[in-house]
C-alpha cells in the first residue's frame, strides 16, 4: 500500500503463561483497508488481535497505531487510541437492553457514529431498542456488538469471526456492513476461516499459520492462489 500504514506489526510473539503461541507476527494495515487474517484452527488469529489490543499481556515486538508504539501500553491506553475491539463471543451484555448495550462503552475519541448513524446502519437495532440482549437473534447481536464499538470513535476495528454460526443472509448482511464501514473510512482488521466471506470484503489477506504470518494475497489475486489457500486451510 502506498499510504503509511495505519497499524504496522513486526515480529509479534505472545504466550499464555508458559505458552509461546505466537512467534513472529508481520503485517501492515493501511488506512481505509479491509485486512483479513485466515488460518486454521490455533493458527494465532484470535491471539494476534488479543495482542494488539493489549488484553494479552505477555507479548514482545512492535505493534504501531497511528505512529505510536503500543506494546508496553496498557489496554485502556490502546483502546484510547482509537482501536476497537470486537470479540468472538461479542461481549454484549444479555441481561441489558439494546439501548443499554449501546452507551456503556466509554467515548474514546471525537468522530465517533451518533445513535441515527448507527440506526442508518443497523436498522434492525432501532426496532429492538428496549429488547434484552438474550432476546436477540444472533445476526442481531453481532450488530449491536459492532454497532457499540462504532459510537467510541475508534478508526481501526478488530473484528473476530463475525460471521460465525450465522445463517447465509445474516452473513451477506454483515458483509454490507463491513463495506460501508470502509466506505466511510474505517480500517478493518477481520479474523476469518470463511474465505468465501473474506474473498468478498477485503482488500488483502495475511495467512496465519503456527503463530507465524506465512503469506499475503492479494484479494484480487485470490483465484490464482486458492490452490495455496486451501492447502494452508487445510480445506
Ligand atoms: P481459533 O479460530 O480456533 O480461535 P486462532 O487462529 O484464533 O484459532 P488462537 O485462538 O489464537 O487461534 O490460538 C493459538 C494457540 O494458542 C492455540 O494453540 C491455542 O490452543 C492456544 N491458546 C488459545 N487460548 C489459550 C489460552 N487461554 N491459554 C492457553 N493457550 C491458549
Amino acid at each position: 500500500p502506498a499510504a503509511a500504514p495505519l497499524l504496522s506489526v513486526r515480529n509479534l510473539q505472545a504466550w499464555y503463561g508458559e505458552s509461546h503461541v505466537l512467534h513472529g507476527i508481520d503485517f501492515d494495515v493501511a488506512p481505509g483497508e479491509v485486512v483479513t487474517l485466515l488460518g486454521r484452527n490455533g493458527a494465532g488469529k484470535t491471539t494476534t488481535l488479543r495482542s494488539i489490543i493489549g488484553i494479552l499481556r505477555k507479548r514482545t515486538g512492535s505493534i504501531n497505531f497511528d505512529g505510536q508504539e503500543t506494546i508496553r501500553l496498557p489496554a485502556r491506553q490502546i483502546a484510547r487510541l482509537g482501536i476497537g475491539y470486537v470479540p468472538e463471543e461479542r461481549g454484549i451484555f444479555s441481561s441489558l437492553s439494546v439501548a443499554e448495550n449501546l452507551i456503556l462503552p466509554p467515548i474514546i475519541k471525537p468522530g465517533g457514529m451518533t445513535q441515527d448513524q448507527i440506526f442508518t446502519l443497523f436498522p434492525n437495532l432501532r426496532e429492538r431498542l428496549f429488547s434484552q440482549g438474550t432476546k436477540l437473534s444472533g445476526g442481531e447481536q453481532q450488530m449491536l456488538a459492532i454497532a457499540r464499538i462504532l459510537r467510541t470513535g475508534a478508526n481501526l476495528i478488530l473484528l473476530d469471526e463475525p460471521t460465525e454460526g450465522l445463517a447465509p443472509v445474516i452473513v451477506e448482511q454483515i458483509g454490507h456492513t463491513i463495506a460501508r464501514l470502509k466506505q466511510d473510512g474505517f480500517t478493518i482488521v477481520l479474523v476469518e476461516q470463511n474465505f468465501r466471506f473474506a474473498s468478498t470484503v477485503a482488500d488483502r489477506h495475511y495467512v496465519v499459520d503456527q503463530g507465524r504470518v506465512v503469506d499475503m494475497i492479494r484479494n484480487d489475486e485470490l483465484d490464482a492462489n486458492i490452490d495455496k489457500l486451501h492447502s494452508y486451510l487445510g480445506v
